[in-house]
């Protein structure tokens, strides 16, 4: 079993971590059962967010009555100190427990720390101090705020995007973790969906001793491939490699992650999806994609109001709207048999 040290916190952990974000689209009782199969075969880490709807409260069902035997991470998206305790108090009660393992802020667009007027740093340090979390982290999307809350010395996880398709910042962000003694905590390795071959994304992270992927999973059948690696860990192969390559070229640019940072939309408009359309078609079974739904779902792109909100929250610097165009155009033509996908 391969095994990682989140830095400073010590906790360690087998290398494949739960991502609970999907299980809010399951029912209790499959997610229950997800979360406990997980478990039951050596993983002991799982993320969730106050901010993924019922997730969390999924999570406190499953491990209730059997709390000490897991680390839980949740996050908050508090703007203000008090935001923050009446979020730490809705996650604790959700998550049936006096104490969070590992609370990170959600995505801030700054790295907060004490003095910053926002009070929340502040806030990390006192709920610290009355034990009801026991490490702080921060979760981020910025290559900027990544860095600040690294070299600010003031956290002990960063939870950042990390999978084959990661720049040379990006694996030097994971160095820089290595240095400061911080744990990483590597989210989105399939890249939203767009990566196909887990083997694949798992022997890239495995390069990196001090990364744990947290594997979102929705259906049993992906958790099995995640567990079957705990006794059989992929490693890269030549395989592997030329495969990567190859996934490298197809996905170089500017291409939509599918992280819904730049949600909601005033149009109604499913941006997160609609704005990869023309990869999901070809990376993944086409026909889940032209169905009437879908179809509705991208027509509203006709609707957009180009207020370019989305642009202006997309932490890749995308030209969301333009993006939306694009595909829609390219999905108008797979649907009228001008173009073939798979
Ligand atoms: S520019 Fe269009 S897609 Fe973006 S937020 Fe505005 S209406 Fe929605
Ligand atoms: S457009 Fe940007 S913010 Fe929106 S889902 Fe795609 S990558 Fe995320």
């Amino acid at each position: 079993m391969e095994a990682v040290v989140l830095g400073s916190t010590g906790i360690k952990v087998n290398k494949n971590g739960f991502g609970a974000l999907p299980i809010q689209r399951v029912s209790t009782e499959d997610a229950v059962k997800l979360a406990r199969k997980a478990y039951e075969a050596g993983i002991t880490f799982f993320d969730t967010a106050r901010f993924y709807t019922d997730s969390e409260e999924k999570l406190g069902e499953a491990f209730d009555g059997m709390r000490e035997k897991v680390y839980i991470a949740t996050k908050t998206a508090a703007k203000n100190a008090d935001e923050f305790w009446e979020q730490l108090g809705i996650s604790l009660h959700n998550l049936r427990t006096d104490y969070i393992d590992i609370y990170q802020f959600h995505n801030p667009s700054f790295c907060p720390k004490p003095g910053d007027g926002t009070g929340l740093y502040e806030a990390m340090l006192e709920a610290k101090a009355q034990g009801k979390i026991r490490h702080i982290g921060i979760t981020n999307h910025r290559l900027a705020v990544a860095e600040e809350a690294i070299e600010s010395g003031l956290y002990e996880t960063l939870q950042f995007p990390f999978c084959y398709l990661a720049t040379d910042k990006d694996i030097a962000l994971v160095e820089k973790c290595k240095k400061a003694d911080m744990g990483f905590i590597a989210m989105k390795a399939l890249s939203g969906g767009l990566i196909t071959n887990s083997a694949a994304a798992y022997a890239f992270e495995a390069q990196y001793e001090n990364v744990l992927p947290i594997w979102g999973v929705q259906r049993e059948k992906e958790l099995d491939e995640f567990i079957s690696y705990i006794d059989n860990p992929p490693t890269m192969t030549d395989e592997i490699r030329a495969l990567i390559e190859n996934d490298r070229k197809e996905l170089a640019g500017d291409f939509c992650r599918g992280c819904g940072y730049c949600m909601p939309c005033p149009a109604g408009i499913e941006i997160n999806n609609c704005a990869r359309m023309s990869l999901l078609l070809r990376r993944s079974p086409s026909a889940l994609q032209l169905t009437p739904e879908v179809q509705a779902k991208m027509k509203k792109i006709e609707n957009c109001l180009h207020c370019n909100k989305c642009k202006s929250k997309c932490p890749y610097g995308l030209d969301t709207p333009a993006l939306l165009a694009k595909n829609y155009e390219d999905y108008k033509q797979v649907l009228a048999g001008n173009v073939s996908v798979n």
